[in-house]
């Protein structure tokens, strides 16, 4: 029997075999990494999962876990060689339960991240993960990415929302940590270590996620401010006075909104196209709270201390959504005008005024001409610190080109002011070695130890998050035990 004839005998899920169906899962949302498989293994149970991982463990093969594969990373894209399984989740799609009175929700890896707000809404219930891709992103692959999106100021990254999780080994065997619990101190905490690692330790198959009672009222605004420093004095005024309320806190730069302008039909309601514009979302639960009187007086009070120069108050669903479109569209503006350079970076709040000043002094020495293109969740310390060519880049690779100086300009500066070079998207292989330059040797050894300890094959997703371990002996099928 050939290799695949194999595994066909023991696995009862999808097999895709051909070029053409498995086209669609070795290449990424962006088109920017291709790669080859063996086949695409659809699985429809968590027994046909641990079968597929039987069979890769016994012949060595590479394991790709893949959800939705809108991640921004190459992390569900496998290499060339074309040795590799995709193992797509997206069948294993079902809702288990959900219960109101624990505020949980329990439900395969694959269900789509937009299945689990609605099925939270027929409980009456909310569940705040939301990013643009919710339509097409799995649970698994959002808390395989530990993804963070537009609620985390008052909801956590889906780590923060994640109550017990199931996962196949990388020895094929089911760890059942399924628990609903918000307090349990029993040992190593396993669930934490699958969380955000990119299919390299584990596939996860099923999670209890944490459910919270739905908002009753919501205000957005649309603030319009001169600087960065205004921007982040604005954020810790609007902390004081909504305390708990403030769910979101987003920013973009003048040239974001030139972006979105130009590249849809969605319009800023503020005239100003020179500023900065902060989107301020709040959430009452309770309703005796005047959420637009307390909306109101932040805002006379930043007016006064000088810190806004125009806002709008969303007066419809309608207006709040086109609000949001504003800031959501904003990536796919800048990729519609051309090539882009991105950095997706975490800095601590109280230091990104003094790294924007430093980093865009640095880069403005590097290229006078190139365009910021700065946004992203300021209230988690998030930005999407992005750049588009300049007028004078007219070949698309004169400015490919810079990349590689860019990365090292702004990922030293994040370094400096204690930040992280991947907030929210992994690091997959867009940013594995440049991580891996970061770390310290202490770190190194301890991140590879959990690589060795729970895939001791090395067939989980591998390439991905760590650069290869020469220390990492793989027991291969055949190879003696050393
Ligand atoms: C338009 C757009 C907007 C986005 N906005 C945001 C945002 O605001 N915030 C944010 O954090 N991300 C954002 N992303 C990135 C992406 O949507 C997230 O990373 C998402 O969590 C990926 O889920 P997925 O199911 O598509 O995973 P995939 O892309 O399929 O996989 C991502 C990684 O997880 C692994 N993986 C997937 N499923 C499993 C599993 N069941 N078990 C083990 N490993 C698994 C894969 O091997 C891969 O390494 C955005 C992407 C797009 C295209």
């Amino acid at each position: 029997m050939d290799r695949l004839s194999e595994l066909r005998a023991c696995f009862n899920g999808r097999l895709y075999t051909d070029d053409l169906e498995a086209q669609p899962f070795v290449v990424d949302w962006r088109k920017q990494w291709r790669g080859a498989c063996l086949a695409v293994a659809q699985p429809d149970t968590v027994e046909d999962v641990a079968s597929v991982v039987k069979w890769c463990a016994s012949t060595g093969t590479p394991i790709v876990a893949q959800g939705g594969n809108t991640g921004l990373s190459g992390g569900a894209t496998p290499d060339a060689s074309g040795n590799a399984i995709v193992l797509s989740l997206t069948r294993l799609n079902r809702v288990r339960g959900a219960d109101a009175i624990n505020n949980t929700i329990t439900v395969d890896a694959g269900v789509l991240l937009s299945d689990v707000q609605l099925a939270a809404a027929a409980v009456d219930r909310f569940f705040p993960l939301s990013l643009a891709a919710e339509g097409t992103c799995t649970i698994g692959g959002n808390l395989a990415t530990n993804a963070g999106g537009t609620a985390v100021l008052r909801y956590g990254t889906a780590r923060e929302l994640c109550l017990g999780l199931e996962v196949v080994t990388a020895t094929s065997e089911v760890w059942n940590g399924l628990r609903a619990l918000r307090k349990d101190n029993t040992g190593y905490d396993l669930r934490d270590l699958f969380i955000g690692s990119e299919g390299t330790l584990g596939i996860i198959t099923g999670a209890v996620m944490k459910l919270f009672p739905k908002p009753i009222g919501t205000e957005v605004v649309l603030v319009s401010v001169a600087t960065v420093d205004d921007a982040v004095a604005l954020f810790a005024l609007a902390r004081n006075v909504m305390g708990q309320s403030l769910s979101a806190c987003e920013l973009i730069n003048p040239m974001c909104v030139e972006l979105v302008e130009t590249h849809s039909t969605i319009r800023s309601p503020l005239p100003d196209t020179a500023h900065w514009i902060v989107l301020l979302e709040c959430e009452s639960f309770d309703a005796s709270d005047s959420l637009r009187t307390r909306m109101e007086s932040l805002l006379e009070t930043a007016m006064s201390a000088g810190l806004i120069a125009d806002a709008v108050i969303a007066e419809s669903d309608r207006q709040r959504e086109s609000f949001w479109a504003l800031r959501e569209n904003v990536s796919e503006a800048q990729g519609a005008a051309g090539p882009t350079i991105k950095h997706d970076i975490a800095i601590p709040i109280s230091s990104i005024v003094d790294f924007v000043r430093v980093t865009n002094e640095a880069v403005r020495q590097f290229d006078p001409d190139l365009r910021f293109v700065t946004f992203g969740h300021l209230g988690d310390g998030n930005l999407h610190y992005n750049f588009s060519p300049s007028a004078t880049d007219a070949d698309p690779q004169t400015f490919v080109a810079k990349q590689e100086r860019l990365n090292e300009i702004v990922h030293d500066h994040v370094r400096t002011y204690g930040g992280s070079i991947s907030a929210e998207h992994g690091l997959g292989v867009l940013r594995r070695d440049e991580a891996d330059r970061y770390r310290s040797d202490v770190e190194r050894r301890m991140q590879h130890a959990v690589k060795r300890a729970l895939d001791p094959l090395g067939i989980l997703n591998p390439g991905k998050v760590l650069p290869p371990d020469p220390t990492h002996i793989r027991q291969l099928p055949g190879r003696a035990a050393r």
